[in-house]
């Protein structure tokens, strides 16, 4: 059984013979290729090949077998002998491939294992080492049918040097499978296999991954549509630390998918935004050959992307931060889709003109909220706890500011909350007003979208304002991204959809 090229393998990493046959039937219908993990097995008996039967026979796909050494990542202790007996045994039996560990490949593996059906392994779970080449030289010469290299990517730089091996293996002719590990690695394990890469490993379920950073198969095949990737595929993604929870990929990749559009969406974990922007995106410095079209940039790169832009539009300019880079040729243009996306949902409802509206928070988001308001004519009040940072930003925009305190005492129609506070997992059921000050108001406006309704919105309902969560902001805040990227009007309500998944 041979599979087909830009393979899904599903890594199977149950602890039972019962559940591996389980999860085998499963992975028939997310990937195309299953490694099944025995040294995760507990009830197996690695002296006796005949066990082999129970998970090789009726396989609805090509299988590795993999039996992992501790020291590359296996999760028990098993004598070298039975290892390599069961991994010549499984070959015996027709598994389609059997990895072994460079570290481990002597002349006995030599002698006893089919190289046209071998996979010869270098792991580093450490980093990704300096001398990657000279790694990859090494374990070349090893007679396998297909070599892997799996490091640990530290920063999404070392993700360069994994791609460039690709690159150096399809010059060369050679099959490899390279893949960087981690958070920070993500982008070989997508974009891999349209350069080349033998395969990516995807999990069954979430918390079943056998490696750091692995997404599962259904993320890989239905929602980055692993399928469909070519070196010609425009990428964008959202750029930050961290990115791992951002709910962002699954709007912008649905919207692609609703659209079929030749675009892929990814999180990517950028520690260092100015080398990124330089080896990644800035064509005539970059080092791999992609075709970036732009990215989303949240907390921590807002402002500090700025040096990097060749051109900052109108409300980017006066906002002060960028959310969204889009790469117009030679040239990186920033835009803020934030101040829109937070008025989008106001806009629907009310008309803001001398509409007297409360900003609490002075952050990032409150110097969006602040803008749009502004720029509809909105008489506006700052509300915060930090009076430097508060009356900075008041005075840029000229803003009246108060204390969070005094919030009771405004003539407010609208409040609008931008601190994290009833944020879940921050100060979940907790609010930043006291329930008494929503009498006689109009809208309550919470830019949370986790939890979607906070006890700030709750409390506000129940005194019969208007209640209007960060839900709205999000998808109004991408959508505008999407245009911008694609040129193509965005299908909002499957981008609201996704958020439920
Ligand atoms: P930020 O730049 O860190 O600003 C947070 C603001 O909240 C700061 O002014 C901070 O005060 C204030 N704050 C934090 N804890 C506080 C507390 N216990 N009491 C009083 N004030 C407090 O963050 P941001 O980027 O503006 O984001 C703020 C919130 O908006 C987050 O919950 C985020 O999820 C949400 N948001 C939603 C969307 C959306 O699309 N729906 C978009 C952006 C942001 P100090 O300055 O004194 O620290």
């Amino acid at each position: 059984m041979k599979p087909p090229t830009k393979t899904i393998c599903a890594v199977v990493t149950e602890p039972s013979v019962a559940d591996a046959r389980g999860a085998i039937k499963h992975a028939a219908e997310a990937a195309d290729l299953i490694e099944l993990r025995l040294d995760y097995l507990r009830d197996f008996n690695f002296n006796d090949p005949d066990e082999l039967s129970a998970l090789l026979d009726d396989r609805p796909l090509p299988v590795i077998v993999t039996c992992r050494a501790v020291d590359e990542g296996g999760q028990q202790a098993i004598d070298e002998a039975a290892r390599l007996r069961l991994l010549a045994e499984a070959q015996r039996r027709g598994a389609d491939y059997c990895d072994i560990e460079a570290a481990h490949f002597d002349e006995r593996a030599a002698a006893r294992l089919d190289a046209s059906r071998l996979i010869v392994s270098y792991h580093n779970f450490a980093a990704t080492p300096a001398d990657l080449n000279t790694i990859y030289e090494r374990l070349t010469r090893l007679p396998a049918a297909i070599h892997k290299i799996a490091v640990r990517a530290n920063d999404i730089q070392d993700s360069l040097a994994v791609l460039r091996l690709l690159d150096r293996a399809a010059a060369e002719g050679r099959t490899l499978i390279a893949i960087a590990m981690q958070e920070a690695g993500m982008l070989t394990r997508i974009l891999g296999p349209s350069r080349g890469s033998f395969l990516t490993y995807g999990s069954l379920a979430r918390g079943h991954e056998s490696a750091p950073g692995q997404v599962t198969c259904e993320a890989l095949r239905d929602l980055y549509r692993l399928h469909r990737l070519t070196p010609e595929t425009q990428v964008t993604g959202i750029i930050g630390q961290p990115v791992a929870h951002s709910a962002s990929p699954l709007m912008h990749n649905r919207a692609s998918r609703e659209l079929g559009l030749d675009f892929v969406y990814l999180p990517l974990e950028v520690n260092d935004v100015g080398e990124f922007f330089r080896r990644f995106v800035r064509p005539a410095t970059r080092e791999i050959s992609w075709r970036p079209r732009g990215f989303s940039v949240t907390i921590p790169h807002k402002t500090a992307v700025i040096p990097f832009l060749d051109e900052l539009d109108e409300t980017a300019r006066r906002i002060g931060a960028v959310n969204t880079v889009v790469i117009e040729g030679e040239r990186l243009i920033g835009h803020n889709t934030d101040a829109h996306g937070a008025m989008a949902p106001l806009d629907a409802v009310i008309d803001l003109r001398e509409a007297r509206c409360a900003v609490i928070g002075a952050g990032g988001a409150a110097r969006a909220v602040v803008f749009g308001l502004c720029e509809r004519g909105a008489r506006v009040t700052l509300f915060a706890r930090d009076p430097a940072k508060a009356g900075a930003l008041a005075r840029e925009f000229n803003v009246a500011v108060d204390s969070i305190e005094a919030i009771a005492a405004s003539d407010a129609d609208i409040i609008i909350n931008t601190t994290p506070i009833g944020m879940l997992s921050h100060d979940e059921g907790t609010s930043v007003v006291p329930a008494g000050v929503w009498a006689g108001r109009k809208i309550a406006y919470d830019l949370i979208y986790n939890p979607r309704e906070t006890r700030f919105l709750s409390e506000a309902r129940r005194q019969g304002c208007l209640t209007i969560n960060g839900v709205e902001m999000l998808v109004a805040q991408a959508a505008r991204q999407f245009e911008l990227w694609t040129g193509h009007e965005p299908p909002v309500e499957v981008m609201r959809a996704a958020l439920d998944e």
